[in-house]
């Protein structure tokens, strides 16, 4: 046995490493595992050979964890060579990296640091190894973490490395087997050779990704699901990945059921490196909308050694992340097309990638604008382009609720009423308005043509040169306290509603996207309310005005609040006024008949 000194020129790189990769030392066994897979890799790819298992054994007593492997073995000047020198000039580059590193811009735990990952855990490694080349002779190697090692004859008779780690008294939580056996499970269980922890077998599957996906059934979709997401309800679709050129890229992305509890830090989409995972907090190869799909994506381009804020920038990932775009837009459309019911089935879950997106990616609006769904109010889907096929205006009238009292008016002229439902239809309608150069019209955002009824208007002159209409707008203006409101008395289509809240269309809008993105907005939107000169309850408060004043005061209050309620106009904070004022209004006609 010779002792001889690494060659390196930093002198405390293992306290580096232990302290900088300390949050995510569990990586050391992913690393290890790695090394004894593409060592088998590499010697079935020169000999054919079969015999391929990596064992894992822990020794309580010992305080050691050894994981041999059937690889192609290393000679005396390799052990040298690969490990004493290369693998320390990763480490450099890695305490290079650690300099220009701020506390915000931290580095990913996977540095590819490799075989010295051993030493977040141990405070000394051996390594008995033996080459697959004829006349090859065992060596044996130790090193405790200081800058000098011993290497000399070893004692392995089978071709293959044992890498034995002396655990440090830190991290004996390691010599638990379930605990090193979930590590495995979750860093190891796609990889392509059988692994045995303390002489039972671990995962080992073929990875569904890999498989050609006119292979796969949907059997297999819904059982790797199951096998990386096991809470999560049965996934809507899934869209299989396989791209070649520019990048290599394998994955399996699903659609999943929004259920009530998302969270958005939930880990969704499992990023693997050649069938080793990798890590979960990859949101940045996809775009933010689709930041809801569930998954795994294996691909060996991903530069998994930066610092995240690289990553948002490489090339690659940004290809990467429009590729995947354009996948799911087809995939969406084609399911459209294809089985539109389904796709009908499954819009409640599906909306938000699609209206985020449209939003947020031009491309993604060309594509998918075909298959953005409306709701109508008489209970069918609809698209902007099949709605303006059939209406005569080039106009997209919409409703905030799914009932409306005005929907009636609307029908009896044929005109069809969209449904909008979401805080995001604010900022989509506004952007389809410029994009397909078609004006959307909230119901209740103007007072339309179709809701009023000329023939029954009150044109006609008193001595004080005004219209009896414009004397009841004047009067209820009166009664009401918001000073805010204008009020104009009309003659209505329909004699069922007494009176409308108008709520200017930009306005509004102008005031939804301030609360969306600032929450409560101050901001009032202007409010016009519109009295029916046809409906009953107008022309009892007129005939009031004279003999019961107070009485007419408090009706056109209550028929104010009323609007203002069905329009979801209501401030919460009036909801006790309004209460105590219908109260009192019962009361008086109580008293008044009794
Ligand atoms: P990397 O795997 O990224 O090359 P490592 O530090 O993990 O870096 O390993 C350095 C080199 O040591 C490997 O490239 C390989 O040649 C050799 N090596 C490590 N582990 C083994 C092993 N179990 N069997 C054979 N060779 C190994």
């Amino acid at each position: 046995m010779r002792q001889s000194n690494l060659s390196i020129h930093s002198e405390n790189i293992l306290p580096i490493i232990k302290k900088w990769l300390y949050s995510d030392k569990d990586i050391f066994i992913r690393e290890l595992v790695s090394n004894a897979t593409d060592a088998m890799s590499k010697l079935k790819i020169l000999q054919g050979s079969d015999n391929c298992k990596i064992s894992i054994d822990i020794d309580k007593k010992n305080k050691t964890i050894t994981i041999a492997d059937t690889g192609i073995g290393m000679t005396e000047e390799e052990v040298e060579k690969y490990i004493a020198q290369i693998a320390f000039s990763g480490a450099e580059e890695f305490v290079a990296k650690y300099k220009s590193a701020t506390e915000k811009d931290p580095i990913i735990g996977h540095f590819g640091l490799g075989f010295y990952s051993a030493y977040m855990v141990a405070k000394k490694v051996e390594i008995n190894t033996l080459s697959y080349l004829p006349d090859a002779k065992p060596v044996f190697w130790s090193c405790d973490g200081s800058s000098s090692y011993a290497i000399g004859e070893g004692s392995r008779s089978l071709t293959g490395t044992e890498v034995i780690l002396h655990l440090d008294d830190q991290n004996l939580e390691y010599l638990e087997e379930t605990k090193l056996r979930e590590l495995l499970v979750r860093y190891c269980n796609f990889m392509p050779f059988p692994i045995e922890l303390n002489g039972k077998g671990i995962g080992n599957q073929s990875p569904l990704w890999m498989k050609s996906p006119t292979e796969c059934t949907e059997k297999e979709y819904l059982a790797f699901y199951r096998q990386l997401f096991p809470l999560d309800p049965e996934p809507l679709f899934w869209i299989h990945l396989n791209v070649d050129y520019p990048f290599h890229l394998q994955g399996i992305l699903f659609f999943p059921k929004i259920h009530r509890r998302f969270d958005a830090n939930e880990s969704t989409i499992r990023l693997f490196c050649n069938r080793v995972f990798v890590s979960d907090h990859c949101k940045d190869i996809l775009p933010d909308y689709l930041t809801i799909l569930k998954g795994a994506i294996d691909s060996p381009d991903i530069p998994l050694n930066v610092s995240r804020s690289y990553l948002q920038v490489d090339q690659h990932v940004k290809q990467l992340s429009s590729h995947i775009s354009k996948k799911i837009s087809d995939r969406l459309l084609s399911l459209y097309k294809t089985d539109r019911e389904k796709y009908i089935s499954c819009w409640p879950d599906i909306e938000m990638i699609v209206k985020l997106g449209i939003l947020q990616d031009d491309k993604f609006f060309e594509r998918i604008k075909e298959a953005l769904l409306w709701k109508k109010n008489d209970g069918n889907w609809t698209t902007v382009s099949e709605y303006l096929e059939k209406a005569k205006e080039k106009k997209v009238y919409y409703a905030s609720d799914r009932s409306s009292s005005l929907f009636p008016l609307y029908e009896e002229k044929g005109i069809e009423v969209l449904l909008s439902h979401l805080p995001i239809d604010t900022p989509l309608i506004q952007y389809l308005e410029e994009k397909l150069s078609t004006s959307f019209q909230r119901i209740d955002g103007a007072l339309d043509e179709h809701l009023l009824d000329p023939s029954r208007e009150k044109t006609l002159f008193d001595a004080d040169g005004k219209t009896s209409a414009a004397k009841m707008g004047a009067f209820i203006r009166t009664c009401l306290d918001d000073q805010t409101v204008e009020v104009e008395a009309k003659s209505l289509a329909s004699d069922k509603i007494p009176a409308l809240l108008v709520v200017d269309e930009n306005q509004r809008r102008l005031r939804d996207y301030m609360t969306m993105t600032q929450g409560k907005s101050g901001f009032q939107a202007k409010k016009t309310f519109v009295v029916n000169t046809n409906h009953p309850l107008i022309q009892i408060i007129e005939r009031l005005e004279q003999k019961n004043p107070d009485l007419a005061i408090q009706m056109a209050k209550s028929i104010y609040d009323l609007s203002l309620l069905s329009q979801k106009e209501l401030d919460p904070a009036d909801v006790e006024k309004m209460i105590a004022r219908q109260t009192q209004i019962l009361e008086k006609i109580g008293s008044l008949i009794s």
